[in-house]
């Protein structure tokens, strides 16, 4: 009985959000007096599975074949299944990014497991896992309790802190697997990496995100909200109005059908706060709105209120935040 984490890589780096998970994983373990299991899968993996030790994790099992370079969705379903079987696994968790659903949903359905996906908060009952999350736009926080003995979950990133590394103290084994390339039915015949500097929603501790207030002029509401973001080191956000109105693309949209966020910060601007939009936004710690309409429903959210106009209002902060910031 133990709980297993999968630690995602993109080109070899952990994707920080699994680090939450093991954090998190570990005070869970120790409160069921289980430990918390990592598994890393990759090209080469020595180097994940010292840090995967130094975020807390008990044993690390590794996959290691240049099938395992990038994530197919076959050859990682094959090593988790080997890693719940090696490790007796009761609790599975992974981070809720776009492989980590996608491979959770897998495995809980090829093991016949509950799943609950994107948790806000997980708890020991009674000595069972219990999920929370946000269900209904936000409007609902629901309890997830399993019936089955495998118990997958899929975590929400920034749900939990990071935990800090100490010094790397378990043990670390190679999977019992063999992978064959042949036997992959998916080829990647290309790679190009988005440029995450500029879209990486997940992870992000600040987002200013632009709407359809920036009708008038979008090409430049749209870089006006990409220099704030510059300044302060923050990812941009959309609504699905100004992505539906081809403003910037999907990949930027927040909301009940675009990326749910949680970041410390969170820069609305020309939003008018539609529930759909609040679905993905509405855990955000501190809200600042810009919006020339004082009875704005996104004003209900907001920390900070700013009722102007975005195209004056956002190089403003942007010039303030340049002096101070340096
Ligand atoms: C099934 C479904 C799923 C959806 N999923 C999503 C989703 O994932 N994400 C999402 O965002 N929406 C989603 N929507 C759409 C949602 O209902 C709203 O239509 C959308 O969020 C509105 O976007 P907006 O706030 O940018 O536009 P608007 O509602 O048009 O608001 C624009 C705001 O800009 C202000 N403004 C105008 N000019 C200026 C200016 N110069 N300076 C400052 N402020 C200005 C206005 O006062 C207004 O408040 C979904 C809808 C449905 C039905």
């Amino acid at each position: 009985m133990s709980i297993l984490v999968w630690i995602e890589q993109i080109q070899g780096n952990a994707v920080s959000s699994c680090w939450e998970v093991l954090g998190k994983a570990q005070s869970l373990a120790a409160e069921l007096g289980t430990t918390a299991v990592a598994v890393v899968a990759g090209d080469s993996v020595d180097e994940l599975a010292q840090q995967a030790l130094r975020y807390g994790a008990a044993t690390v099992y590794t996959a290691s074949s240049p099938v395992l370079a990038r994530f197919r969705l076959q050859p990682y379903t094959a090593v988790m299944e080997a890693a719940i079987d090696a490790v007796g696994a009761t609790v599975v968790l992974t981070s809720a990014t776009n492989q980590g659903r996608i491979l959770a949903a897998t495995v809980a359905c090829k093991r016949n497991a509950g799943l609950a996906p994107n948790a806000g908060d997980l708890r020991i009952d009674d000595g069972a896992l219990v999920v929370e999350r946000t269900v209904y736009s936000g409007n609902i926080i629901a309890d997830i309790h399993f019936e089955s003995e495998l118990r997958v979950a899929t975590v929400r990133p920034r749900s939990f802190p990071m935990p800090q590394p100490a010094a790397a103290d378990g043990d670390v084994h190679a999977l019992p697997i063999s992978l064959n390339e042949d036997d992959v039915r998916v080829k990647i015949t290309d790679f190009r990496a988005a440029n995450t500097a500029e879209v990486n929603l997940n992870d992000a501790r600040i987002i200013v995100s632009g709407g359809r207030g920036v009708a008038a002029d979008p090409d430049k509401g749209f870089q006006l909200v990409a220099e704030l973001a510059d300044v302060l080191d923050a990812a941009v956000g959309a609504s699905r109005a100004a992505v539906d109105a081809g403003y910037i693309p999907y990949k930027h949209q927040v909301g009940q059908t675009g990326k749910s966020v949680k970041p410390d910060l969170y820069i609305a601007a020309g939003i008018s706060g539609a529930i759909q939009h609040l679905a993905g936004m509405g855990d955000s710690k501190i809200v600042v709105v810009i919006n020339k309409d004082p009875d704005a429903p996104i004003f209900e959210r907001a920390r900070y209120a700013i009722v102007d106009d975005l195209f004056t209002t956002l190089p403003a902060l942007t010039e303030e935040f340049k002096k101070r910031l340096g």
